[in-house]
Parts: structure tokens; sequence; C-alpha cells
């Protein structure tokens, strides 16, 4: 379960000359007496007793990747490369990260600032390298997946388990409500980009010039690496652990670590996740306020995509950030969190479950699993969508 990307708290936006409070919405999230459930159409929630028909090709295709995957990026931390090469797939990966990190979620799908042209065409560019999809079809999936989170809506329910919102969701046919809701996603500010739509229409072909022959010609002409290496560890090793570190937030971080900000979401906060998905594994604030540019709140470490953001703001390639007020936040800590906070909640009540991972000192614990959270059922009505307000599951 989590917010309408749409419905905000109070939301302060930001240009590179200063603070300045552009809006001011109620505060409507998740408040019964919001909820317009008066015209209820559907129910959302987990049937678990549906059974997912695996594809086999894709089960193929994917295994076949990640073996070769595997050797590449065992070749890029090896000796079997050039050290440039294997200097080149680690900074590339980084880089191109940024592209579905900055560029993809929180620019394109989340629209959480604004850019210039030139800075939309770079993120786009940064995006392709990774190979992961068309970028429209990934922000509709992604608006779907806050939308309707963790339900049988959403691409990859988690509340299925680690393996299936990981890769299993791939390797299966979806759930034919993922295929009812998804064509009510509006994605009409997507498809008024030309470029979005070219790269949507010609998939294939932007796919094999610049996420495969790119990157693996570079090290064959500027330092004259073998062909066969500059293709397992530019192109299988560096798209396989970009791949895995994006599934891990639909993942892990949808499993495990603490919730501060909303008990009620399955969604948690993941040091780990964050530390490879350059800051994405704030995932429990981020889906309270999903158009927060941050992500996560101010002082967080591990969020090497805020960095960049801030960066490029200050040089005015990016605009008109969105984030949350800070006593938007306490008020929502206060309401619904789990206690964990570190300065609203007692963080020492979870001590108990601190283990190896949890060795800096951070409040997110990531084997920490909250027994109360459920997703809850979430209701669609004539209007839209609004959420069950569960009491029980508040407590
Ligand atoms: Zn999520
Ligand atoms: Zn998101």
């Amino acid at each position: 379960m989590t917010q309408d990307p749409n419905s905000k708290e109070n939301a302060t936006v930001t240009t590179n000359v200063g603070t300045t409070e552009i809006t001011k919405l109620q505060d409507q999230d998740q408040d019964p007496k919001f909820s317009d459930s008066t015209a209820i159409v559907d129910t959302l929630s987990t049937d678990f007793t549906f059974q997912h028909k695996i594809v086999w090709k894709n089960v193929i295709a994917y295994s076949i990747f990640h073996i070769f995957g595997l050797v590449g990026t065992y070749m890029a931390f090896s000796v079997y490369g050039k050290l440039l090469t294997s200097i080149f797939a680690v900074t590339s990966g980084i880089i191109s990260g940024l592209g579905l990190t900055v560029g993809a979620h929180r620019h394109f799908t989340h629209k959480a600032f604004k850019a210039t042209t030139a800075t939309r065409r770079v993120l786009m560019l940064l995006f392709i390298l990774n190979g992961q999809n068309s970028l429209w079809e990934w922000a509709r999936d992604h608006r779907q997946h806050h939308k309707y989170s963790d339900t049988d809506a959403d691409p990859h329910n988690a509340s299925r388990g680690f393996f299936f919102s990981h890769v299993g969701w791939l390797l299966s046919r979806k759930h034919p409500l993922v295929f009812k809701y998804g064509k009510d996603i509006d994605m009409s500010d997507l498809e008024a980009d030309s470029w979005i739509m070219f790269q949507k229409k010609h998939f294939l072909l932007i796919y094999v010039l610049i996420s495969i022959l790119l990157p693996c010609i570079i090290p064959v002409l500027l330092w004259n690496e073998h062909p066969l290496l500059s293709l397992l560890m530019m192109y299988f090793g560096r798209a396989t652990v970009v791949l895995n570190a994006t599934w891990l937030i639909n993942s892990q971080a949808h499993i495990s670590g603490m919730r501060p900000y909303d008990k009620s979401l399955l969604p948690a906060q993941n040091q780990c996740v964050s530390f490879f998905a350059l800051g994405e594994g704030w995932h429990n604030y981020h889906h309270a306020f999903p158009w927060d540019y941050r992500t996560a709140e101010l002082g967080t470490p591990y969020n090497l995509s805020t960095t960049v953001i801030d960066f490029c703001a200050k040089r005015g390639w990016i605009y008109d950030l969105k984030f949350a007020k800070e006593k938007s936040v306490k008020r929502r800590i206060m309401r619904t969190g789990d206690n964990s906070h570190p300065k609203y909640g007692n963080p020492d009540e979870f001590k108990g479950t601190e283990t190896l991972w949890n060795f800096w000192k951070s409040p997110a614990n990531p084997t920490y699993k909250s027994k109360d959270c459920k997703p809850g059922p979430i209701t669609i009505t004539r209007e839209g969508y609004s959420f069950i307000y569960n009491e029980k599951r508040r407590k």
C-alpha cells in the first residue's frame, strides 16, 4: 500500500537561487476523512491462491544473461582484461546508474524536479545505457508500483516475497490486474516528449546501438581491449550488476528495515540497498513522500543521487526541486511511524535486532522486519482510488 504520487503533504520547491515555498497543499494522505470510499468498484490486495504462469523463454534468457553477467563481473575484478577496462566498467556502471535513479526514477517518473532540455537528454542517454526497457514502460511500471503498492495490481508485488519482487515478476505472466490497472496510468507528460516516444518505438535498435555497442566499443578503440572481454565486462557484467541493484529496491527494500515514517507500508529503510542503489533504499521515506527529490531525509548517508542533483541544481541544469518540509515529515512520523526515527522516536527499542550489517551507526537495520506490517487493501472508486485506513495496522 502506498501514496498517490499526486497527493502531497506540504510541498516546498527550491531553486538554485534559494528556497521558495510555492505550494501548500492539505495534509490529506491516508486520512479517512479524505478517503472517498463511497463508490467502491474494486478492492485490491494479494490473492495468494493465484498461480503466476511461468514464461520459460524469459527464464532461459535471464539465466543465460546472468551466467555471462557473473563471468563478466568476475573478469572486471580479476586480471583477465586490462585494468582500464575494469575501471571503466565500474565508473560507467555508477554513471549509467544515475540515469536510472536521477533520470528515470526521480525526474521522469516522479517529476520531483524540472530539468533543462539538454539535461533531460543526457539523463535519458544514461538511462538507455543500462538497457532496462523503454523509458516510457519503465516509468509506467514504477508509477503503477507506487499507486497500487504490494497488491496484485503492482507489477512486482512484494507481498509475494523476495524472489517474485526481485526477478520472478519478469519470469512469469503478469497478473490480470496489472494489465487492467496499467491502462489507467497517466503517461501524458512522457508521451508529449518525442524523444521518449522515439526510444519506445525503436527500442530494439537503440538497445543494440547504445546499450551494447557503444560501451563495448570504447575500450576496444581507445586502449585495444579484446572485443570478447569488452563485451563480457562492459555489457554483461555491468548490466547485470546494475539490474540487480535496481531489483533490490523492489525486493529487499520492501522486506527489511525500519519504518519510521509509516509502519503500515511494506517498504522500509534499508541502508545496504541504499549503498548499492545510489541512495534509493530509504524506501519507507520514499513511499511516504514519493515526490521528494531526495528520496530520504537530509543527512541520510549513501545518497549519491541526491548529491548529484544538488550539484546540477547549483549550476542551473536542474531546478524547482520538490521536498517535504521538516514539520510535515515530523507530523507523519508522529502519526504513522514505528517509533524507530532517531530524532522523534526511540531507536533504542530496536537495538536487539542489530546485526553485522548494522555495524555503522544508523537507525535503519536491514534485518528488522515489522511483524504487524501487512499491506492493506486499496479501494478503487469511480473517481480514482483511495486507501482503506486500517486502524488495526497502526497499533
Ligand atoms: Zn517501492
Ligand atoms: Zn519511486
